[in-house]
């Protein structure tokens, strides 16, 4: 048939390339008007080889290549993808074909399909908000209101989106303040407590609260930690029935991370329940992977007290399992949570008792072999072995009934009866509260409970205090550290790095803070602060004369901060900043756990005109593909390669150094060695063409003043 009927019937706008060998292509024919601006490598071009120009396309062919590779009839499909040329915007999908022995790829506009696509997105999402999947709505709802808080705006619940959404979600809210006073509740709220006869002698929000204290012993360390927590809770209504709530409970914090409200969403969901109850066992089990549940496991826990007898009471927590949730949706969630209950069970001995006492969690009772009331150092042994041997069984990844494959975690917290303490509330109160500091370590451990961890814990929410003070009370300085070009012997380049000038005299670095920050969200506000003192302190040098660049640490959690790119450009644009003088490192951890964010955010970097360095490198993951599909301009050799090359290092530390440089300069990256301390080093590193350094053996990092001295000495300027 015609192309051109094709075209005209709106059915094609597409082009079609042969496959002539691998990497090489013609085109078979062409009724796309983009084509030539799109991949302008085409034109004229009997063969020719993709040349780079869209990324997608580029990742979508090293499919593609398997497909023609398998020389077997078949096709694959690359999904919707966008396109930004000068003149529009195209939505393409891209399908790999091999047929009658002969490989073609199809690359197609499809800009109506996506235009559908979008408006059915939108559909999905209206239908979120009517449906009945509870858990769903919870969320929606707190990240709802997360995004609309993070904004920085006064009085945000006053806005009208927020004051519909509170009146129309079928869910019960309250909004509390931060010192538990009723902000607002909506009228599904007032509707769960509406029966007739209902006589509340308290105000229905009072009610919840003390509902959840009563039933749940880590509802202090929920409110004191600003902590999320979903559950269920019972309210025994005599003489009526009573009635099951699901609770979730979530900490909205302003921009500065401080906390200004408490969200409850709550939902009825007695009639679920009941459905369960009519089969007998799922009265004290679970019905997802038939454990016993939390009642059951109550029980069991106050006998083995009665007992008399030491034990370890273990709490279970999935690490990072909202991700898993967020990712494929909460049905996988749930196939994941059976596969774990499992693998755990088949490690429980005969005698333990392993219970799914909430949504993520599980608790185990561990006896103790002997009969004596006191616990040994061996006991604790026994227990840290047992706790491993759980964690081991995570290790290797859950392949669930979905086809999904998922990699988890575990958090533990133990505390142990009688040690710690003699009553079922205190040991699973103390036993959340070690969980809770298992959950701060980024891989699966096990915390026990000690008066120490306590004391840690408090230390934390103190440390926490003073930050976000620092943030409001400029207690911040970026300190400069030069990157200097070997070959010209010039600073070229100048690193910020933060420190803390603590109200009690002290300079803080980073490493004391930055972790905690990251933890608790306060690096979003730290961040911002450095973007914008960046831009100031280069401001404050192109006045000086010089164009020189800085480059600033961006962590992970900034990086999944959607605002992040808009709070960039519109400082460099305030304090007229060339975005070619700004650069963005980011460690390799960041590129492979966000990236979808991290392509996103580099390719409008890039676009804008900044450069980004991949920092420490070569001590995460070091997945080279994510380097060749990034926009990424330098490489940063972790200091810890450096430090090994010593006069008597062995032959192999500087292998690894070579073989990252050789790495570097084949996919056209610039390599900076980082931590460089002696002249040793130093020409090493110039004598394998490594010629951008950093390290003590030139400067320490410097406050602004005594860096310009030095660049002034270094670089001669002219003023
Ligand atoms: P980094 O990004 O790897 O920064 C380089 C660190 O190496 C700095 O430590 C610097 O003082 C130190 N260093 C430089 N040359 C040498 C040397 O020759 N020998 C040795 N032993 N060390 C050297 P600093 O300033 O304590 O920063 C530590 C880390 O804190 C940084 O590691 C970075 O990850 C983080 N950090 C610093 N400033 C910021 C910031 O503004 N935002 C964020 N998110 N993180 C920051
Ligand atoms: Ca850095
Ligand atoms: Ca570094």
């Amino acid at each position: 048939m015609d192309a051109t009927i094709l075209a005209s019937l709106g059915l094609l706008d597409c082009v079609v390339f042969k496959r002539v060998c691998a990497q090489k292509y013609s085109v078979l024919y062409n009724v796309a008007s983009w084509l030539d601006e799109l991949l302008p490598e085409t034109i004229n071009a009997d063969i020719f080889e993709f040349a780079q120009n869209s990324l997608y396309l580029d990742d979508f062919l090293l499919d593609a290549e398997n497909l023609y590779q398998s020389e077997q009839e078949g096709r694959v499909e690359s999904g919707l993808w966008s396109e930004q040329l000068p003149t529009q915007i195209l939505r393409l999908e891209a399908s790999a074909i091999v047929s009658e022995g002969q490989c073609y790829l199809v690359v197609q506009k499809v800009n109506a399909e996506y235009l559908q696509k979008q408006q059915t997105l939108q559909l999905a999402r209206e239908m979120l908000l009517s449906s009945d999947k509870v858990a769903a709505q919870h969320a929606y709802l707190h990240a709802r209101l997360d995004d609309l808080l993070s904004e920085p705006q006064d009085n945000a619940f006053m806005h009208r989106p927020v004051v519909q959404a509170l009146e129309q979600t079928e869910l019960g809210v309250v909004i509390l303040d931060a010192g538990m006073n009723l902000v607002s509740s909506n009228p599904a709220m007032l509707a769960l407590f509406s029966d007739v006869d209902i006589k509340l002698d308290l105000p229905p929000y009072k009610l919840i609260l003390n509902l959840f204290a009563a039933q749940y012993p880590e509802s202090e360390r929920v409110f004191a930690t600003n902590s999320t927590w979903t559950g269920e809770i019972y309210w025994l209504n005599p003489p009526k029935h009573g009635k099951w709530l699901k609770l979730s409970i979530h900490p909205i914090k302003n921009q500065h991370q401080q906390l200004v409200n408490w969200l409850f969403t709550i939902s009825d969901t007695t009639q679920i329940k009941y459905l369960l109850k009519r089969n007998e066992k799922l009265t004290h089990f679970d019905a997802l992977t038939e454990l016993p549940n939390r009642h059951f496991f109550w029980s069991q826990l106050e006998n083995k007290i009665q007992l008399n007898r030491p034990f370890y009471l273990l709490y279970i927590d999935i690490k990072q399992f909202k991700r898993v949730n967020e990712l494929y949706g909460h049905l996988v969630g749930d196939e994941l949570i059976k596969e774990l209950s499992k693998r755990l069970s088949t490690i429980t001995a005969i005698g333990d008792v392993i219970a799914r006492i909430g949504g993520t969690e599980f608790a185990v009772i561990m006896q103790l072999n002997h009969l004596h009331s006191q616990i040994s150092n061996e006991d604790q042994s026994h227990c840290m072995h047992f706790a491993n041997s759980l964690i081991d069984a995570c290790h290797t990844p859950f392949y669930l009934p979905s086809g999904k494959k998922c990699e988890i975690g575990l958090n533990i917290g133990a505390s142990a009866f009688p040690k710690d303490a003699d009553s079922a509330e205190e040991l699973m109160k103390f036993a959340d509260l070690a969980t809770f500091s298992a959950k701060k370590k980024p891989i699966s451990n096990l915390q026990f409970y000690s008066k120490k961890l306590v004391d840690a814990s408090r230390k934390r929410i103190e440390l926490e205090e003073a930050l976000r003070f620092a943030i409001t009370d400029n207690q911040f300085e970026l300190f400069l550290q030069p990157i200097i070009d070997l070959s010209s012997g010039d600073i070229i380049e100048a690193e910020a790095l933060i420190r803390w000038h603590h109200p009690q005299g002290h300079i803080v670095g980073p490493d004391e803070f930055i972790p905690l920050a990251e933890q608790t969200g306060l690096i979003i506000p730290i961040g911002k602060w450095v973007i914008s003192q960046a831009c100031i302190l280069l401001k404050q040098f192109n006045k000086l004369g010089t164009d020189i660049k800085l480059s600033i640490n961006v962590s992970p959690r900034q990086v999944s901060d959607r605002h992040l790119f808009e709070f960039i450009r519109s400082h460099l644009e305030k304090e007229n900043i060339a975005p070619q003088q700004l650069v963005l490192e980011l460690t390799e951890g960041v590129l492979i756990d966000n990236y979808d964010m991290v392509y996103y955010l580099l390719n409008e970097v890039r676009k804008l005109g900044m450069s980004v360095s991949i920092d420490d490198f070569g001590t995460g993951y070091s997945s080279l593909a994510y380097l060749q599909k990034l926009p990424i301009d330098h490489l940063k050799i972790d200091r810890s390669f450096i430090k090994e090359l010593t006069q008597t290092s062995h032959e192999s530390n500087s292998a690894l150094i070579l073989a990252i440089i050789a790495m570097a300069h084949s996919l056209k990256l610039e390599v900076i060695a980082e931590g460089v301390e002696t002249m040793l080093q130093k020409d090493f590193l110039q004598a394998n063409n490594c010629n951008i350094v950093q390290g003590f053996l030139f400067s320490h990092p410097l406050p602004f003043a005594d860096f310009c001295d030095l660049l002034t000495s270094t670089n001669k300027l002219k003023h």
